[in-house]
Parts: C-alpha cells; sequence; structure tokens
C-alpha cells in the first residue's frame, strides 16, 4: 500500500517523508502555493487559508519536543505575511504530527503558539493557554470566553460570534486534482454503539406520531468526495441559529476531517444533531465488503476525534460538564444518493446505526427550491432533505420563509433522534427517494459515488493552471 501510493500518487509521496520532513514539505507547499499538496499532507488545514497566504518561511530550527511511535511534537518558527497584512508576522509554534499507515501527516488543528516572555503565573491565577497561531488564516482566535453571569452556558461560548458566523466563501466547492483516498488519522471509534432496537432497523422513511405532536425534522446533508473539498453554507447554519429551529445534519466523515472547527460548532449547539453520511459519498449500493464498513466506520471514527478535540477546549474553559449533551457518536446514517444494498442495510444497522431517509424531498441541488412544494407535501412526522455544503444553491434563501410557514401550520421543529423516540417508525426495506426504485439510475450516473464521473469530451479543453480551483458545478447528489 505504502510503496504504491509513494509511487503512484504524486501529492501523497509527500507524506513518505519523516515527521520533520512532512512538516517542511507542508510548509514549502504553502510557500510554493501548491494548497492541494498542503491540504494532503495536513488534516484540519484548508486550501483557503493556504491561498490566503502571499508569503511564507519556515525556520531552520525544528526541534522534536516529544517522540513516540506514531506521534511527534514538533517546535519550529514560521514568517508568513497574508494576502491582507502588508507586515509580515513571526510565530514560534508547536504542533503534533501524527503517523498512519507509515504516513506522517500534519494534525494543524493542534497547532499552538509557544508563549514566550510570559510573566510567572501568580499563585491564584490559572496558568494562561497558549493561543493558536494565526498561520494561514485571517479569522480572530477566540480568548478562553468567560460565561456571561445572566446566561445558561453553552459550549458555544467557545467561540466568538464572528466566528460562529463564518465568512463569506465557506459554502464554495472545491476540487481536488488529485482525489483523497487516505485512511483518517483514527479508523475505529473507541466506543461502539449499542444495538440496534428492532423497530429501528431497516430504511426509515417518516416517523407516525400521536395526534398532539406536529413534529417535523429537517436534516441537512454535508456530502463531500475523495476529489473535492465541499463548502459550509453559513447562511443555512445562521437562518437555523436565527430562527431557533432544531435540525440534523448528515456529515460526510472526509467533511468533518476538512471542517474539523464547524464540526466542533454544529456538535457544541443544543439545536443541532450530527449524524454519518459515510466518508467520501461511497454509493452504498456498488461498494461492497471492506469498502463499505470503512465509509461507515471511518466516518463514526472521524466524529469521535473531532469530538475528543470539542472535551478539550471545553475542559479548558471550564466547560467539560457541558458535555454531556453531545453525543459519543452519531446514532443515524444517511445513505450518500439514499441508495442502499440489503448488505449495506445490514451492515448500517449491525453498527447499531439507524438507517435515516426522508419523505420530503426539497430538491435543493437546484437554484429553484420551492418553499410551497415543500410546506404543502410536510406532513407530522415528515423528514425533509437539504444540503449545507454549498450543494443547496437557493436553499439559504428558501428557509426561513419555509420555516415561518411550518410554523404558522401549526408544526415543530426536532432532531432525528428526537422524532423516532416519539411515535411508530415507517421503515422499508431498501432505499428510494419517493417511489421504489426512483434512484436506481444513479448507480449509473455517478458511479461508486467516491469522484465526479467525467462526461466523454467533445473537445480539449485548456489545462487550468495548478493554483487555479474551479468551482463544482452543480449536480443533483443527495
Ligand atoms: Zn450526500
Amino acid at each position: 500500500m505504502l510503496k504504491w501510493i509513494c509511487t503512484a500518487l504524486p501529492i501523497a509521496a509527500l507524506g513518505c517523508y519523516d515527521a520533520v520532513g512532512t512538516l517542511k514539505a507542508f510548509y514549502q507547499a504553502i510557500a510554493s502555493h501548491e494548497c492541494e499538496k498542503a491540504v494532503a499532507l495536513a488534516e484540519g488545514y484548508s486550501l483557503e487559508r493556504c491561498q490566503n497566504i502571499a508569503k511564507l518561511k519556515l525556520g531552520e530550527s525544528i526541534t522534536v519536543v516529544s517522540d513516540q511511535a506514531d506521534k511527534t511534537v514538533l517546535k519550529f518558527k514560521v514568517t508568513y505575511h497574508t494576502k491582507a497584512s502588508s507586515e509580515p508576522t513571526t510565530t514560534e509554534a508547536t504542533v503534533i504530527l501524527k503517523q498512519m499507515d507509515k504516513q506522517w501527516k500534519v494534525d494543524f488543528s493542534s497547532l499552538q503558539t509557544v508563549a514566550d516572555k510570559e510573566p510567572p503565573a501568580r499563585s491564584d491565577e490559572k496558568p494562561k493557554e497558549a493561543k493558536p497561531a494565526p498561520i494561514a488564516t485571517n479569522e480572530p482566535k477566540p480568548e478562553p470566553p468567560a460565561t456571561p453571569v445572566n446566561q445558561t452556558p453553552s459550549l458555544l461560548s467557545l467561540w466568538q460570534p464572528e466566528q460562529l458566523q463564518g465568512k463569506a466563501g465557506d459554502e464554495k466547492i472545491h476540487w481536488l486534482r488529485s482525489p483523497d483516498f487516505l485512511p483518517p488519522s483514527r479508523t475505529q471509534p473507541n466506543e461502539a454503539l449499542p444495538p440496534l432496537k428492532p423497530d429501528y432497523m431497516n430504511s426509515i422513511r417518516r416517523v407516525k406520531l400521536p395526534s398532539d405532536k406536529k413534529w417535523v425534522a429537517l436534516t441537512f446533508d454535508l456530502c463531500e468526495r475523495a476529489d473535492e473539498v465541499a463548502g459550509y453554507d453559513r447562511g443555512v447554519i445562521n437562518a437555523l441559529r436565527d430562527k431557533k429551529v432544531k435540525a440534523t445534519f448528515y456529515a460526510g466523515g472526509k467533511w468533518m476531517q476538512s471542517h474539523p472547527e464547524q464540526t466542533m460548532q454544529l456538535m457544541a449547539d443544543n439545536l443541532f444533531e450530527i449524524g454519518n453520511h459515510g466518508w467520501t459519498h461511497g454509493n452504498l449500493r456498488v461498494l461492497q465488503g471492506e469498502e463499505v464498513q470503512q465509509q461507515i466506520v471511518w466516518t463514526q471514527a472521524e466524529y469521535e476525534r473531532i469530538r475528543d478535540n470539542l472535551e478539550g477546549k471545553a475542559k479548558a474553559a471550564g466547560l467539560e460538564n457541558l458535555m454531556a449533551n453531545v453525543p459519543h457518536q452519531p446514532a443515524g446514517l444517511r445513505f450518500p444518493f439514499g441508495t442502499c444494498s440489503p448488505e449495506s442495510l445490514q451492515a448500517t444497522n449491525s453498527l447499531g446505526l439507524s438507517a435515516i431517509q426522508w419523505d420530503v424531498v426539497s430538491g435543493d441541488p437546484a437554484i429553484t427550491v420551492q418553499p410551497n412544494k415543500i410546506v404543502q407535501e410536510t406532513r407530522a412526522g415528515s423528514i425533509v432533505i437539504f444540503h449545507a455544503n454549498g450543494r443547496g444553491r437557493g436553499t439559504a434563501a428558501a428557509l426561513p420563509r419555509i420555516v415561518d410557514e411550518l410554523r404558522a401550520k401549526g408544526f415543530e421543529f426536532v432532531t432525528v433522534s428526537e422524532l423516532l423516540a416519539s411515535g411508530t417508525i415507517e421503515a422499508v426495506n431498501e432505499c428510494y427517494e419517493l417511489r421504489r426504485g426512483d434512484n436506481v439510475d444513479y448507480d449509473a450516473k455517478y458511479g461508486n459515488g467516491m469522484v465526479r464521473v467525467k462526461k466523454p469530451k467533445s473537445k480539449p479543453k485548456p489545462v487550468p493552471a495548478p493554483e487555479t480551483v474551479t468551482p463544482a458545478p452543480a449536480q443533483p447528489t443527495l
């Protein structure tokens, strides 16, 4: 495997270095604006951050702070300026590098500046946390927040309001020149889910509720294939927060890996819950055996790894008791493309995950989302599917009206877990959009689902420059 990757994939080949070599290769890639290489060499680092760097130089001295078999902490200096800054910034920082399958990766989310020349902490003061280095980002980093006196404590206080709001361009989808099929740093979750209750088995489409409950679950898929870094549609999340609407997000494992901060923010928000949407949006009617397991289990493990990081942040801010509200594992899975085989449905349920489909399709890959149609089709106990990864192009604009009109009709918004626990689950033994067999042609359209299926070219197109990232075309992916 390693030999094949080291010789066959030019980007991953850089991962064939040792830890120090990988750190150098990572910063060299940023310095030379080879952002796809940089992203391939680091977890929790985005193309956008890299593209924000005008110049960068890594200091020659790199110190090994600690060295274990598969984890090394390195200390180094880096001087850079962002495109927005005129003056260079020099930072001394530590970062963890992790080895998996004999390849090293920079864990960018672990990066911390070294607090130098700090006055010694007074005995009645807590030692000051090292602040994360602002390398390759123009976002302000948060101070550990003080909990306001008259406000319910929330894990969301770990971020400043403007960080929760996101920034323009977050919703953009970037294509990678080479698909990223690397496994995550954690491939098995430490905790398993309990066995699934019999009435949670099969492909769940909606819930029959008692007559006094007019509940609906809005769901948003965060799909990310191997050959892209998908977006974060802040307009959707901000509209839900603004209107205090509970919702469920089905996140791809690779999406969580490339959006660790936003994943933590969604986890931290009591309005939201996160489900599993496969590692690289694999079509689980086409994939078999080990590949089915990887799509599901790697995503569970990545959720858990990011939850651990959130727990670390919460502890540092004295908010660890609030972690009890954050599930240890996603409890539900949405099949990419809404497609499953008897084998993958069985694999999902055997892992303790419920398979969550829908009975109302928003059709939101199209720009013309029709609020009236969605409101008309929604019944008590419905599950509605949208996107929040940049592919729901009209969703954020349509959402406030959909929410207002459903509320006017007496609907309340709940998470999928709450919906399932409140009535009789309606499930079938196969997966489809609205009618049996209506998504079978996706197998031919999208293949195994993990990369774009290229259409035959009518005439040759100019090859874009290496730095150019082309926005992905809209397509009806689920
Ligand atoms: Zn999807």
